[in-house]
This record gives C-alpha cells, sequence and structure tokens, in this order.
C-alpha cells in the first residue's frame, strides 16, 4: 500500500476504502500485481538451465489466484486431492501439478494415479505400497534431512521428530524398495519447514539432496521446497532470495555437469508468492479503556485470521482511515467469545469508532484457515488487478452456516 496525499491506494490507484465502501467489512484483498512483482523476483533471483516454480497453493487456493498463478508460469504444489482437483479446475494440465500429501490412504493416491498428476510419496509404507499396485508410474521422494528449521516448531518439518519424509537414514531401504519394483522415480523432495531465514541452513540441506541425488539415476527433477521468510514487520528481515539463488545456482549446475544431464530445479513457494499482496479490511466496533489497556475491538476475530493466536504470528496492523495524525498506542482484538488478540501496544494513529483497520501480509494462510466459528460468515475476498477490483467471493449468509445441515427433529 502506497501513501499519497494522506491517503492509502493500492496497485493502480485503487483506493481501499473505496473496496471497504462497495463490499462491505470485514474483507480481504489480493494485489495481483505485487504477486507478479514476488515471481518475478524468484526467476531472476536463480540462474539455471531449467526451473519451475509450483505454487503451493494451500496458501491461498482462490480461483482466481490459481488461473493467475497459471498464466504467470507457475506449477502447483497441491497436498491434497482437492487441491488437485481445484488445480485442475483452474486450468493446470496434470502434469504441471506435483501432489505432496502427508499421512494419506493409498486410496487418495490411486485417485491422484487417476487424474494423472505428479505423485510425491512421504513414507516407505505407502513407497511399498504404491510399487506393488502402479509399478509404472513415475514418483517423486520427499526426503527429510533432519536439518532444523524455520521460524516455529509448527511450522518446521525437518527436525528429528518431524512427521514428513523420508529419513535420510533410512535411504537404503528406499533402493531396496524401487529395486524390488522397479520403480521410476523421477524426482526428489525436501521441503525443511517455513520461515527459514538463514541462506546458510537452505544451503546445508540443498548440499545433503545434491549428495542423495546422485544415486538416482532417472531424475527429471530436484524440488527443494520452500520455506522463504516474508517481512512482516516492515523491518526488512526475510529470506535473502537473491544471494541463495546466486549460490544455490552455482550448486545446481555444478551437480547437473557430474550428474550428466541438465534436470529441472524446482521450488514450491506460497508464502512468498502471495503473503505481500494481501490486505484484510476490518472496521473498528468499539474503542475501550480499561484501567490499563486501551483496546480496539474489530469486527473480526480468530475466526477470521488466525495465525497471531495459532502460532504468534505477527502482523502489521494500520488504521487506513486516518493515514496521518497524532499515533496513540492499542491492543487490537477480536469480536469472538475467546481470547483473540491480534495485536499488542500497536502505534497506530488515533483510531475513532468506524475506523477501518488494515491487516497486512494478509495473503497467504490467512482466509484459508477461517472458519465458522461463533458461527459468523467468512468475509468476501477482492481481487485488485489492472486498475480494477473484482469481488471473488461473496461473504457467506445464514444459507452457508445452515448448508449440509439436516434436521431431525
Ligand atoms: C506448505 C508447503 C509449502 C509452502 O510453504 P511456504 O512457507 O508457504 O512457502 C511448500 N511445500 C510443501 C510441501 C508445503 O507443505
Amino acid at each position: 500500500m502506497e501513501l499519497k496525499d494522506g491517503k492509502f491506494y493500492l496497485t493502480g490507484g485503487v483506493d481501499p476504502l473505496e473496496i471497504a465502501e462497495q463490499y462491505g467489512l470485514p474483507v480481504y484483498i489480493y494485489d495481483s500485481a505485487i504477486i507478479k512483482k514476488q515471481i518475478d523476483r524468484f526467476n531472476n533471483a536463480f540462474s539455471v538451465k531449467k526451473m519451475k516454480l509450483n505454487y503451493a497453493c494451500k496458501a491461498l487456493t482462490n480461483i482466481n489466484i490459481l488461473k493467475l498463478m497459471k498464466k504467470w508460469g507457475m506449477g502447483l504444489d497441491a497436498v491434497s486431492i482437492q487441491e488437485v482437483r481445484l488445480g485442475l479446475h483452474a486450468g493446470f494440465k496434470p502434469k504441471e501439478i506435483l501432489y505432496t500429501p502427508n499421512c494419506v490412504s493409498l486410496e487418495e493416491l490411486s485417485l491422484a494415479v487417476e487424474l494423472g498428476v505428479k505423485i510425491n510419496i512421504d513414507n516407505l509404507s505407502i513407497l511399498e505400497q504404491f510399487g506393488d499396485h502402479y509399478p509404472n508410474y513415475p514418483l517423486c521422494i520427499r526426503l527429510n534431512p533432519h536439518v532444523m528449521a524455520g521460524g516455529n516448531s509448527k511450522i518446521s518439518t525437518g527436525h528429528i521428530d518431524s512427521k514428513f519424509g523420508i529419513s535420510i537414514h533410512q535411504l537404503p531401504h528406499v533402493h531396496r524398495i524401487i529395486e524390488t519394483y522397479g520403480l521410476n522415480i523421477e524426482g526428489l523432495h525436501m521441503h525443511t519447514g517455513s520461515e527459514i531465514l538463514d541462506t546458510e541452513v537452505y544451503l546445508r540441506v540443498a548440499d545433503i539432496l545434491l549428495n542423495t541425488a546422485k544415486d538416482f539415476k532417472d531424475l527429471q527433477f530436484i524440488d527443494f521446497g520452500s520455506g522463504f521468510k516474508v517481512s512482516y514487520k516492515n523491518d526488512g528481515i526475510e529470506t535473502d532470495m537473491e544471494d541463495l539463488g546466486e549460490q544455490l545456482s552455482t550448486k545446481f549446475n555444478e551437480f547437473c555437469k557430474d550428474y550428466g544431464r541438465s534436470l529441472t530445479l524446482i521450488f514450491e513457494p506460497g508464502k512468498f508468492l502471495v503473503s505481500e499482496s494481501g490486505y484484510f479490511l476490518t472496521k473498528v466496533n468499539v474503542v475501550k479503556q480499561t484501567t490499563s489497556n486501551v483496546f480496539a475491538g474489530v469486527d473480526s476475530g480468530l475466526n477470521h485470521l488466525i495465525r497471531p493466536m495459532f502460532y504468534n504470528a505477527y502482523h502489521n496492523i494500520t488504521n487506513i482511515s486516518k493515514a496521518e495524525g497524532r499515533k496513540r498506542i492499542y491492543t487490537v482484538v477480536g469480536y469472538i467469545c475467546e481470547t483473540d488478540t491480534f495485536g499488542v501496544n500497536r502505534k497506530m494513529t488515533e483510531i475513532s469508532e468506524g475506523d477501518v483497520l488494515c491487516f497486512h501480509n494478509a495473503g497467504a494462510y490467512c482466509y484459508m484457515m477461517s472458519s465458522n466459528y461463533n458461527s459468523r460468515y467468512r468475509p468476501a475476498e477482492v481481487l485488485v488487478h489492472e486498475g480494477k477490483h473484482h469481488l471473488i467471493r461473496e461473504r457467506e449468509t445464514m444459507d452457508d452456516i445452515l448448508k449440509g445441515q439436516i434436521s431431525v427433529l
């Protein structure tokens, strides 16, 4: 969001308060130009012969976002069969989708085989069962390098107690299964967690994966997953993509030379592509002065944005109704009957009841984790694209709350 002449604007001069006026509050807004900027930044950071970005769509699956991703050359990383179907619905070809489930049944994997998508296997039991049923279907294998990384234990996946991936210590067993069933392993994959800040950690994981890859002779691609940190606090603390791109490209190019062929370098960013593009607008219902605090109570809660309560995520909050003026300290809370604190001691321009507060970095894992808790409606979603705004999901109504319920009394 840009501040100009005392007002905030989205890309193309779109006024967020006009969106609030037209579609009501609370509302999620996605600014497509920011997604495009992040894609370009990612691609430009690397210099290898073949590279593909698979958008990790669990971050944000609105069909319009998926269509834009397709248009901008992305593949798709899907973690459920429903995400696979959404991807196909949005126009991705089966081979552009890598399905990376965790702890799903062979039945769900059979559906993926029927749909013809690429499949990533993350445990030995399923690898063996899969080999028994579909020995000719090419596979990717998800490995766990046991490198501790990531911003929070709930989103770190590489540690020794993690449920994700096949341990690199089990590689002899992996090879035993591959040889016995004659499996075609077309890809190797790692995803060590979210919010890895340190380039060194990423490069260490890369070394392990590339070293392992030497023993697989039929590879087409190597997938380094994601885990890139974006700046939440406006402090610029984020993954240094340019530095990482340069160093990892060198490593990868050397590997391909030794391997004898150019493989495709794959990443599957979610947060990095969409986090910053998203804004969540809410209205202040009540300013409540207590003995120790000033609360700004908004028309939303953990039902719409759970990240602060779920894993202490920090979201910048600004009062976009008053771009300039005297600042005061607020604790921003929701309306849910549960403690749902969005932020404490936030310095903002003085809030009046009715002002619109904007939560930044609301593109990834925000709408997607929303619920009907307290039987409230999920918000609307709006896309800002090429200077215009479009409603891309209606606010829910009482019909949605009652949908599927069967009254037997
Ligand atoms: C969630 C996930 C991602 C995306 O992670 P971000 O931190 O959002 O970039 C990528 N790959 C897999 C397998 C995932 O589960």
